[in-house]
């Protein structure tokens, strides 16, 4: 495979508009974040050739900060995956280890960090895929709150769990990254006031004595030996700068995952409707029949996308949204009320961000349920709309070990606080 693994499916130079904190660096944007007259594909042949006509609001924000953008990273197609295998310009690798997956979705953007492509990414989580890769590749990545960061210009995988956010090769960096993107903005009504001036990169500052720690038990136990013996040395690294850790079990969460899938699919079976070949995406080549044109445009998708496009036309259709969607919401609004009271218990939460190892590459596509299944630690995240922030915590097996804490809302200096004390 190429030199530089995969990680870039464009790549380009974008100039900086003014000089600020960002001047001298360089960042990769994942591929369904918007640039002006660059392509941006979503790794999908559907959007092989889209333009986007405006620049997304984070991507103004990083032209505005100084910074230059070198390239459009590589993802799962759509954001679905964890792997970037789904991509339709192939596979990332692992830059720590080459015949391994770099993660996903936003694989691209965490190997370009990893390998020094770029000194900074922006990727997308909306169950896990900027928390993922950054685990995979030894970096830092950080989901933020839902409303912080401007989705406007970002092409819809499931709107209700998405968010931009920075990956980093420190704690610090990342905090940087986020204070150049977060904070109101008039083109998307789900920003918050919070995100304004609100000095993240200050509170890398290690400061973890007199934190609580709760590590969330069920998530600890699900993941693989190797993995756990990593995550409790990085436990008492923080409890001998002077945390206090706390065990918590969320009765909730063996329901998180089939809630994420039914909700993600089902939304985006909406969101994709707009690739018809007329609207956007590639011709069906209209030859007297609409729908004949329509399916036609459709075959471009990838295998991965057509199969949640059509579960998720399925769970919203009539005679069956009570069954699935709504019993799925109502998972949704069990997992925020328990993620509330264990904030009644402690300052931030923990567990290994990925329960595996990074797979090889070509191993994980055969077996939908399998790869599903990774995301049982990061998908709680995006149905409560908390941040989290996945930090290295080690290698198992020469392999690159996350370690994930979880904040309230708007609580990102408290993980990035915890966070900076194990880098
Ligand atoms: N792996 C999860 C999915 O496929 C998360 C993807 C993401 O966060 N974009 O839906």
């Amino acid at each position: 495979m190429s030199a530089d693994h995969n990680a870039f499916i464009t790549e380009t130079s974008i100039d900086p508009t003014s000089d600020g904190p960002l001047s001298s660096a360089t960042v990769a944007v994942k591929d369904n974040i918007s640039t002006a007259g660059v392509r941006t594909t979503c790794g999908s042949a559907m959007l092989e050739e889209y333009v986007p006509p405006y620049d997304a609001t984070v991507v103004k924000r990083l032209k505005a900060a100084g910074a230059t953008i070198v390239g459009k990273a590589n993802m799962d197609e759509f954001g679905m995956g964890g792997t970037t295998e789904t991509s339709a310009f192939g596979p990332t690798e692992n830059p720590r280890a080459r015949d391994r997956v770099a993660g996903g979705s936003s694989g691209g953007s965490a190997a370009a960090v990893a390998a020094g492509k770029a000194d900074l990414a922006l990727g997308t989580d909306t169950g896990g895929s900027i928390r993922n890769p950054a685990a995979f590749c030894g970096v830092v990545g950080l989901k933020p709150t839902y409303g912080l960061v401007s989705r406007y210009g970002l092409i819809a995988y499931a709107n209700s769990l998405e968010q931009i956010g920075p990956i980093a090769p420190s704690v610090e960096e990342t905090a940087a990254l986020l204070d150049v993107i977060a904070g109101p903005d008039d083109h998307d009504a789900t920003t918050h006031q919070a995100g304004a001036n609100a000095a993240y990169a200050a509170a890398a500052d290690g400061a973890v004595d007199g934190m609580t720690v709760g590590v969330l038990r069920s998530l600890r136990e699900g993941a693989d030996q190797r993995i756990v013996d990593v995550f409790e040395e990085s436990v008492a690294e923080l409890e001998a700068q002077g945390a206090t850790v706390v065990e918590i079990e969320l009765d909730s969460i063996e329901h998180a995952l089939a809630a994420y899938y039914v909700i993600a699919m089902s939304e985006a079976s909406s969101n994709l409707a707009r690739f018809d070949g007329v609207r956007y995406g590639v011709s069906g080549d209209y030859e007297g029949d609409w729908n004949e044109s329509f399916a036609r445009a459709r075959e471009a998708f990838g295998e991965e996308v057509k199969r949640r496009v059509l579960l998720g036309t399925y769970a919203l259709s009539a005679g069956y949204h009570d069954k699935y969607y709504k019993k799925a919401q109502d998972a949704r609004a069990w997992v925020k009320r328990d993620f509330d009271d264990a904030f009644a218990q402690a300052d931030v939460l923990a567990s290994p961000t990925m329960p595996v190892l990074p797979p090889e590459i070509g191993d994980s596509l055969g077996d939908p349920l399998e790869l599903y299944r990774i995301d049982a630690n990061t998908v709680p995240v995006n149905l409560a709309n908390l941040p989290a922030i996945s930090v290295p915590a080690g290698r198992a097996e020469g392999l690159p070990v996350g370690l994930q804490l979880v904040g309230p809302a708007f609580g990102e200096h408290r993980i990035i606080r915890a966070a900076s004390a194990l880098d």
